[in-house]
């Protein structure tokens, strides 16, 4: 049996009825930057967001780096972030000029662990980016009092984590902005690259939305400086047919997690997600605690599972941020996260033969 870590192509075959006409209709409008799709799906992703405003944007990467920009944030200031993320929640800030100051990562969630957070506060601080990572948010409530506590903005990256919720309401929808990806492989994945920023603040959304056309408003004159940050209209019609499915595919994946806790619950090397009773995870991955993880890895390689290493390196202990000074130690529960994770296969596709067999292999090798 073959069992891969994600299959669009299972998807597709779901959904290739709906997708051909979308983007058929694109083409023959061949108005493929801002075209009416954009705005459709701006719209769209608001009200599934519980958002006010939405702004389509080139990549999840740019929908960090357009908010900062958007924000002000600069040299000189100072963005606190976890270092066991995707890279690019820490590489936006430093492209702003800003400095990336980490705070380490509660063991249960992978999340950022709000009672660290303060103590890494300085005259400096201007914001906040907790990760949804996997697909369950943050502790908002504290990380929110803390950033009203200090006047800081609140950045969330959810890139991993379109539609699930903290206590009833959307991820996107707490902080400052709210930062969406639609690289294929997220919950809500484009046929490209692609993303989007989402915020309360009608006036933010604005000049959200001029800072992805160069800080352009009207055309041809900046009050400041913004970039090419555009989603395509080609995007945008993809994503609009597959939001549609996105709540039915995210209760696939949290059924096949049930699937994986019920067969993990009596075996103890293997430690499944830990989801806290007030949050509904999307499950963008299912992630365990094992012994021997590297070990683990290739034997489920050499069986044809597909699975992966969300992240082998923490933040701080890249070479590209040496010079902000950290060391091996500075956040032992991102460290050793890195040395214990592995992400086996949860796409809604599974079938129960697949989820059995993997399950099967993961203790057949730790048994
Ligand atoms: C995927 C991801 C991003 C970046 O999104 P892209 O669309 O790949 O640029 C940022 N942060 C996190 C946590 C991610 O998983």
């Amino acid at each position: 049996m073959q069992v891969p870590l994600l299959d669009l192509k299972a998807q597709y075959a779901t959904i290739k009825d709906e997708m051909a006409p979308a983007l058929q209709s694109v083409m023959d409008s061949q108005y493929f930057i801002n075209g009416p799709e954009v705005k459709e799906l701006e719209k769209a992703v608001a009200r599934y967001s519980d958002c006010a405003v939405a702004v389509g944007v080139s990549s999840g990467t740019d929908a960090l780096l357009a908010a900062l920009m958007t924000l002000d944030i600069g040299a000189g200031d100072e963005v606190i972030t976890t270092p066991y993320t995707f890279f690019a929640t820490a590489g936006s800030i430093w492209r702003t000029g800003a400095k990336p100051v980490f705070v380490d990562i509660e063991d249960e969630t992978f999340n950022i662990d709000p009672s660290k957070i303060e103590a890494a506060i300085t005259d400096k601080t201007k914001a906040i980016i907790p990760v949804h990572l996997f697909g369950q948010m943050a502790e908002m409530d504290p990380i929110m009092e803390i950033a009203k506590k200090h006047n800081l903005y609140v950045v969330e990256d959810a890139a991993q984590s379109i539609g699930s919720t903290y206590k009833g309401r959307k991820a996107g929808s707490i902080g400052t902005v709210g930062a969406f990806s639609f690289f294929p492989s997220k919950n809500l994945g484009g046929l490209g690259d692609g993303g989007m920023v989402v915020t309360q603040d009608a006036e933010l959304g604005e000049r959200l939305a001029q800072c992805r056309n160069h800080g352009s408003k009207p055309k041809y004159y900046h009050k400041w400086v913004g970039g090419n940050f555009r989603l395509d209209t080609l995007q945008a019609a993809g994503l609009i047919v597959k939001l549609r499915h996105l709540d039915y595919w995210s209760e696939g994946r949290r059924a096949n997690a049930a699937k994986y806790d019920a067969l993990f619950a009596d075996f103890e090397p293997v430690k499944t997600p830990v989801i806290r009773d007030y949050n509904v995870t999307i499950y963008n991955q299912y992630v365990v605690r094992v012994p021997k993880r590297d070990d683990l890895r290739a034997f489920l390689k050499e069986n044809d599972i597909g699975c992966e290493v969300y992240y082998p390196r923490s933040l701080h202990e890249q070479k590209c941020f040496a010079s902000l000074g950290y060391n091996r130690g500075d956040f032992p529960e991102s460290e050793k996260a890195a040395d214990e994770t592995l992400a086996l296969p949860v796409y809604p596709e599974l079938t129960d033969e697949q989820i059995q067999y993997v399950a099967g292999k993961v203790k057949e090798f730790l048994g």
